[in-house]
């Protein structure tokens, strides 16, 4: 496994490698829901070359940039056992200059959501992005659903500036009592991790109560309560239906729909995010 820490070092890497490259952009402090993307990447294609670069870019200024775990050393053990080809680890100088200008944004989904509660943060995603997808060229890119927000607005942009890069999407892995895998999950305290499956439960009590009540405002209401009652620590920043291409709040559920609900919240002041897909039953059964 190639450990390439500048631009030039990447680009005599790909430059040398003939057939499909899987790329799999992460922010290190690598668990098994990165494992998940890596593993599929090995599967597709021939190369696979991950990134470990904590983004500056996309940290508000009250953010938890200088505290975000950083485990380098078990982080290349575990990807030269999987058998990656490369791992890109730039330094900040490497990726960005003083002088910098450019930012692409997105006018309607980076808005929405985490993007209306981190202001920017989507900025500093997408141009990371770019950057790392010029620099690697990849076929394949590699991208959880667990940031389901982030698939889409990677999706967009990938169609709209003409990156001939097949996006993959890559199920959510979940700990054994259903809390979606994160980084971020190393903040919380034993009785902090105890409580943030309050996340998934809530979202899995609205997907059963979705055959009987058809109404948006309603399940998110029923969520909202069951949520207080249960976990009433745990401090709701948004829950959402929506539909999955525009990421726009729906109404009514229709099973002609494609729906996911989500929803981000703070456990002792932690913020975690998750999303489910929400199946509405055939109405003629
Ligand atoms: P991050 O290091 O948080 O930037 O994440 C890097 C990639 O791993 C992103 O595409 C995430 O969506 C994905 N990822 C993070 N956690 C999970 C998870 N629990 N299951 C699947 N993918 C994940």
């Amino acid at each position: 496994m190639e450990v390439l820490e500048t631009r030039a070092a990447l680009r005599s890497w790909r430059a040398k490698v003939h057939g499909a490259v899987g790329f799999v952009p992460t922010m290190g402090a690598l668990h098994e829901g990165h494992l998940s993307l890596v593993r599929q990447s090995l599967a597709d294609n021939p190369w696979t070359i991950v990134s470990i670069f904590v983004n500056p870019r996309q940290f508000g200024p009250n953010e938890d940039y200088h505290r975000y775990p950083r485990t380098l050393e078990t982080d290349l053990r575990l990807l030269r056992n999987l058998g990656v080809s490369a791992v890109f680890v730039p330094s900040e100088e490497e990726m960005y200059s003083l002088e910098d200008e450019v930012y692409i944004t997105l006018t309607r989904l980076s808005r929405l959501w985490c993007g209306g509660y981190r202001l920017g943060h989507f900025d500093g995603v997408v141009l990371v992005l770019t950057k790392l997808f010029h620099l690697t060229a990849p076929t394949r890119a590699y991208f959880g659903e667990k940031d389901f927000q982030q698939l889409r607005i990677v999706e967009k942009m990938v169609e709209e500036l003409f990156f001939p890069i097949e996006v993959v999407r890559v199920p959510t892995v979940r700990e054994p009592d259903g809390l979606a895998m994160s980084s971020r999950n190393t903040y919380l305290s034993p009785r902090g991790r105890a409580q943030a499956v309050a996340l998934y439960k809530t979202l899995q009590y609205i997907q059963t109560l979705v055959p009987t009540c058809p109404l948006a405002q309603d399940l998110l209401a029923e969520g909202r309560a069951y949520l207080s009652e249960n976990y009433p620590e745990i401090k709701l920043e948004y829950l959402a239906i929506v539909d999955e291409y525009s990421l726009q709040p729906i109404e009514h559920l229709r099973q002609s729909l494609k729906l996911r609900a989500l929803i981000a919240a703070y456990v002792e002041g932690v913020r975690l995010i998750d999303n489910i897909p929400l199946v509405v039953p055939d109405e003629s059964s």
